[in-house]
C-alpha cells in the first residue's frame, strides 16, 4: 500500500471513529474555533491540572470535513497527557509542517503524519489546521485567564438572601 494510500485510510478511521469526541462535564476551558472557508467548526473542551499545567483531559465536538474532524481527533490523541508547553509546541511544529514546501515523508511516523499529504491541496491545509490553531487559542487564554472569582450565580444568591 503506498504512503498515500494508507494516509488516506488513517484519515477515514479518525474520521469515522473519532478519538476523544464529546465534551467534558466540567472543562477547565471550553474554546471554539471556526473555518469559514470550509464551514468547520470544531470545539474543544479541555481539563487542565493547574500544578503541573498538564492536559489531563481533552474532548471536541463539532463538524464539518473529513481532514478537519480528523485533525481534531489525532490531535487530541497526541496532546492528551502533555504538558501545556508541549502541546503549544506540537501545535506549533504541525502548522509549519503544514505551511513548508517539503513533501510528505516516505514513512508515516504517527497518525498526524497521514495529514502531511493535504499539503496538496492548499484550500484544505486551513482545515488541517483549524483544531491545531484552536488548541493555541486555547493555551493562550489559559495563561491570560482572570484569577478565579465568585461565580456570578453565588453572589445573586447572597444578595438575595434573607
Ligand atoms: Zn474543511
Amino acid at each position: 500500500m503506498s504512503v498515500e494510500e494508507l494516509s488516506r485510510e488513517i484519515i477515514l478511521d479518525h474520521y469515522q471513529n473519532p478519538r476523544n469526541h464529546g465534551r467534558l462535564a466540567q472543562p477547565t476551558l471550553a474554546n471554539r474555533g471556526h473555518n469559514p472557508l470550509c464551514g468547520d467548526e470544531i470545539e474543544l473542551s479541555i481539563g487542565i491540572d493547574p500544578n503541573e499545567e498538564r492536559i489531563i483531559e481533552i474532548a471536541f465536538a463539532g463538524r464539518g470535513c473529513s481532514i478537519s474532524q480528523a485533525s481534531a481527533s489525532m490531535m487530541t490523541e497526541m496532546v492528551k497527557g502533555q504538558m501545556l508547553e508541549e502541546a503549544a509546541a506540537a501545535a506549533q511544529s504541525f502548522t509549519q509542517r503544514m505551511g513548508n514546501r517539503e513533501p510528505p515523508p516516505q514513512e508515516l511516523e504517527q497518525d498526524v503524519d497521514a495529514l502531511q499529504g493535504v499539503k496538496k491541496y492548499p484550500a484544505r491545509v486551513k482545515c488541517a489546521l483549524l483544531p491545531w490553531t484552536t488548541l493555541r487559542e486555547s493555551v493562550d487564554l489559559y495563561r491570560h485567564r482572570e484569577p478565579a472569582t465568585v461565580a456570578g450565580d453565588d453572589r445573586f444568591d447572597c444578595a438575595d438572601a434573607p
